[in-house]
């Protein structure tokens, strides 16, 4: 540490801790290494291993196995934010929630690489990785969410990162579900919050049956506390009235419902959060930011800097912005679409895939493209295991080039029937990933 003073060392080590602690989702590294050689034929590169994309690369595969498909991720295992409530009640084991990316890539045929992305080139066709450039014929940009903590705290980077170390969100699969789940398994007495993130977030339903699965485990370790749910819609939605009749019959004493509770101000420190509905004091909490696309997608200039995600042909997934680009899973914004999993991996089999196997075949991809539908259950008892579920199938008006809703069923009666169901789904959707 020659030429350096004694004070800027400890500065630059006090900065160091603070990144190092903080997540960050990309590197500032762009090697001018090309990875792999030019492509024979086309070339589909996907970025992210998530939901959207794990499912891409196995479908374009399946359905045109001419293609050269190589998905780049940064993690190198996968891990489930679908059950991972029910993970932090206890109801399923860790495992459960985890896969490899090898078994799926060796068994259809299609190149994994772990690997960051750091810049994508659009006018080169070219994704910068920290291991090197790959080119592309299209790009499937599939990196989910970020947390826009900018929203509370402007660029105080100090207390981003203190707000996100001492009370993590864990709506980005990772270390901050184990934080979290030890939080709520120590938690003695007082009052904890959750804070319900504004409309449009990842998984609509997930914050509420976050809420259920932590009541239920304050309630088995006889807590002398409660659980503030801050939500800043009117009401709870969809599956209200399951998600309701769960809190007061099960949870009564225990959770707390806060509707209209937008947020004002969050103060980590003093531990106080100003709504519109009142301040609230906490003794520990889940403060859940707003969310917009994945950074990477800011990056390539393909988000809408007014909803912070990405705008897309609403049958193609076609980025509105480069017709070389889809946008698949909860990045991209089309109306009626929820961000979840499960319609991240349906839209992506149905609509995505097929647009682009279709330009490939030099068809109209707005032709081959198919109707998704989106299942989602939650769990809101632990003891018996119940769940509640909501079915969305939808229709393609092609004319107008929109989805529409064709038909919903929401079943709001808790059931054990249904608790399995939900089991039985997250099987059948790892299976189709990652077997
Ligand atoms: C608590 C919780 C419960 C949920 N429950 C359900 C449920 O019951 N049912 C349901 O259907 N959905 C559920 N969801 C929603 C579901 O998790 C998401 O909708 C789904 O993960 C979206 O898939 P995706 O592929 O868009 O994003 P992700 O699955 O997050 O995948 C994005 C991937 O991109 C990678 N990535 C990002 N940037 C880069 C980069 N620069 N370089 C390389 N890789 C990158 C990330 O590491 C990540 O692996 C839940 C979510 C949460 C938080």
């Amino acid at each position: 540490m020659k030429g350096f003073t004694r004070r800027e060392i400890v500065k630059l080590a006090g900065l160091g801790a603070l990144t190092g602690a903080f997540q960050l989702s990309y590197g500032a590294v762009k090697s001018p290494l090309r990875i792999l050689p030019s492509p024979k034929g086309k070339r589909i590169v996907i970025v992210g291993g998530g939901w959207a994309g794990v499912t891409a690369a196995k479908y374009l595969k399946k359905e045109e196995p001419s293609l050269e498909v190589i998905l780049i991720e940064k993690r190198s295992i996968f891990m489930s934010c679908p059950i991972s409530n029910l993970w932090l009640a206890d109801l399923v084991q860790m495992d459960f929630l985890m896969h490899d990316f090898h078994t799926p890539a060796a068994k259809y045929g299609y190149t994994f690489l772990n690997a960051t992305v750091t810049d994508i080139d659009r006018d080169r066709r070219r994704v910068y990785t920290d291991k090197g450039y790959i080119e592309y014929d299209y790009l499937i940009l599939a990196p989910g969410i970020d947390y826009n903590y900018e929203a509370w705290f402007g660029n105080d980077e100090k207390m981003k990162n203190l707000c996100s170390v001492k009370f993590p969100s864990a709506f980005i699969p990772g270390a901050e579900h184990v934080a979290l789940k030890r939080k709520i398994e120590n938690f003695e007495e007082g009052t904890f919050v959750l804070i319900v993130p504004p409309p449009p977030h990842r998984c609509p339903p997930a914050p509420y049956e976050r809420a259920a699965m932590i009541a239920h485990v304050f309630k088995r370790n006889e807590v002398e506390g409660k659980l503030i749910i801050l939500d800043p819609k009117d009401g709870i939605s969809p599956k209200g009235p399951g998600f309701m009749s769960a809190y007061e019959e099960l949870y009564s004493g225990i959770v707390e419902y806060i509707p209209k509770a937008k947020i004002k101000e969050v103060d980590p420190v003093n531990r106080v959060i100003k709504t519109t509905a009142g301040d609230f004091k906490f003794d520990d909490a889940n403060l859940n930011p707003p969310h917009r696309a994945g950074d990477i997608a800011k990056k390539a200039g393909l988000v809408n800097p007014k909803t912070g995600w990405c705008d897309v042909d609403p049958l193609t997934l076609q980025s509105k912005e480069d017709p070389r680009v889809f946008i698949a899973g909860d990045a991209s914004s089309v109306k009626g679409f929820p961000k979840s999993g499960d319609m991240a991996h349906n839209h992506t089999q149905n609509m995505v895939v097929k647009a682009i196997v279709a330009l490939i075949r030099g068809k109209d991809p707005r032709e081959a493209v198919k109707a998704p539908t989106n299942t989602c259950y939650s769990m809101v008892n632990g003891s018996p295991k119940e769940a509640i579920v909501i079915n969305v199938l939808y229709a393609l008006d092609k004319k107008k080039g929109l989805p529409t809703k064709r038909k919903v069923n929401v079943e709001n009666d808790r059931s054990p029937n249904l608790a399995r169901a939900t089991l039985e789904w997250a099987r059948a959707l790892y299976r189709d990933m990652f077997n």
